[in-house]
């Protein structure tokens, strides 16, 4: 074991530390400008194919940097640092990962190149009004008609589909009592494809939400829309996802550690400068200070947990291995980003109220993570049954 970072992790973190400096002050005008206009600024994304970012999880022969799973989430926890979140990045990623490992190439030359270079930037669909927790109750259908696969159905919650260029949506290849009539297994009957958001016969509404990172959510209804691509082997679509949610997790857990450290690192500066009662700063008295060593104590042991999950991506571990690693590290860094924000609006006083200390904001963003991509419950029942081995109750 060595617990320090190479120099090439050293020196992603410094070019991500850079990107986070440049970026920042620009970040609050990019989420006015996606919320009010619908215009994302592109430049954030070809700015992240530059730093080698955006193809981080893409070999060379695609056009990518393969600087794999560790450097990126060290890349996005430091960016978190800074104030920069990287939700479309993360979810982009995952859905290259996903064209990467399940093919074909056709596929891998078609859409990895275009990410790697930040020209293509990609939602993620899994969610529906009546399946959210449980995907496998999906209702939305994408099957085959002659050469087409035709989709039909809706999604909810689609965060960035109005800024994407394409979206990367999971939907069952034939309806769920076919496949039972089948005697297929639980895994099969599944689909992953690409679909243009300018496909005829699409279309969305908004999900009036607090957003993330100035980035809307959206119910996507599809009306025979025929579907660009499908990703891997037909009906089985949902096997190469179970080591993509992985990498999703533990980038997740990235995001959530660097926002722990940035609320941090604000209430410690408040702290030290406020003074009510004399001379002496809020920071000076323990009430203040011991909730505050606890997070960062709590922060460098989530961290080790986070630089296991990765580093056993990259070293190709099976998707079952770090499956309960990653849902453990993200369940733990999401509480602790939580707690980080609760922390830090209470040392903030009244002003942690104000939107220009941006403290409140931050509260919801952390929040946000005990619910989403998974949440607390689903993940603690993952750990009870699969790591426990306690029956399942529901
Ligand atoms: C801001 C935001 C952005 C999002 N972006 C996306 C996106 O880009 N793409 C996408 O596909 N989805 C997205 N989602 C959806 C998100 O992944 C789901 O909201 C989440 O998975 C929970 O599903 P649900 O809302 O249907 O809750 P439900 O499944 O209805 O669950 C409701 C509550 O019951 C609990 N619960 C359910 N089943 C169990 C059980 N068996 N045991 C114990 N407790 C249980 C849940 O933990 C939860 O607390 C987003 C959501 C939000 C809020």
């Amino acid at each position: 074991m060595d617990f320090r970072l190479t120099e090439e992790q050293e020196m992603v973190r410094d070019s991500a530390r850079k990107f986070g400096k440049r970026w920042a002050p620009k970040m609050d005008e990019l989420h006015r400008r996606a919320v009010e206009d619908g215009e994302f600024d592109r430049t954030f994304f070809t700015d992240l194919a530059e730093a080698g970012f955006a193809g981080a999880l893409i070999p060379e022969e695609w056009g990518g940097s393969g600087m794999g799973l560790t450097p990126l989430a060290i890349a996005m926890e430091t960016m978190a640092i800074e104030g920069v979140g990287s939700a479309m990045l993360m979810l982009t990623q995952m859905n290259a990962l996903c064209i990467l490992r399940a093919g074909p190439d056709e596929l891998r030359q078609k859409y990895l190149p275009p990410v790697a270079a930040g020209e293509l930037v990609m939602a993620f669909a899994i969610t529906e009004p009546d399946a959210g927790s449980n995907s496998f109750r999906m209702a939305t259908v994408a099957e085959r008609r002659g050469d087409d696969i035709v989709l039909n159905g809706t999604k909810t919650f689609i965060t960035g589909a109005d800024i994407c260029d394409k979206i990367l949506l999971i939907a069952r290849s034939m309806p769920h009592e076919e496949r039972k009539a089948k005697e297929m297994p639980k895994t099969a009957g599944f689909n992953v494809v690409v679909v243009d958001p300018k496909a005829k016969g699409f279309s969305m509404t908004e999900v009036p939400t607090r957003g993330i990172e100035g980035l809307k959510q959206w119910t996507l209804h599809f009306d025979d829309v025929i579907c660009d691509d499908v990703v891997g082997d037909e009906h089985m679509g949902i096997i190469p996802m179970f080591d993509v949610l992985n990498a999703e997790r533990t980038l997740a857990a990235a995001a959530a550690l660097g926002m722990t450290e940035r609320l941090l690192l604000k209430a410690v500066e408040y702290a030290k400068d406020r003074k009510v009662f004399g001379d002496r700063a809020i920071g000076s008295y323990q009430a203040i200070q011991h909730p505050l060593a606890e997070i960062k104590a709590e922060l460098e042991a989530v961290r080790l947990l986070f630089y296991k999950c990765a580093t056993m991506f990259d070293q190709g571990a099976r998707p079952m291995e770090i499956g309960p690693y990653a849902t453990m590290c993200k369940y733990l860094a999401g509480e602790l980003a939580i707690k980080a924000a609760d922390q830090a609006l209470q040392t903030f006083g009244g002003s942690g109220f104000s939107s220009e200390t941006g403290m409140i904001d931050a509260y919801v963003n952390a929040r946000l993570l005990r619910t989403a991509p998974i949440s607390r419950e689903m993940i603690l029942n993952q750990v009870a049954e699969h790591v426990l081995g306690l029956p399942r109750s529901y």
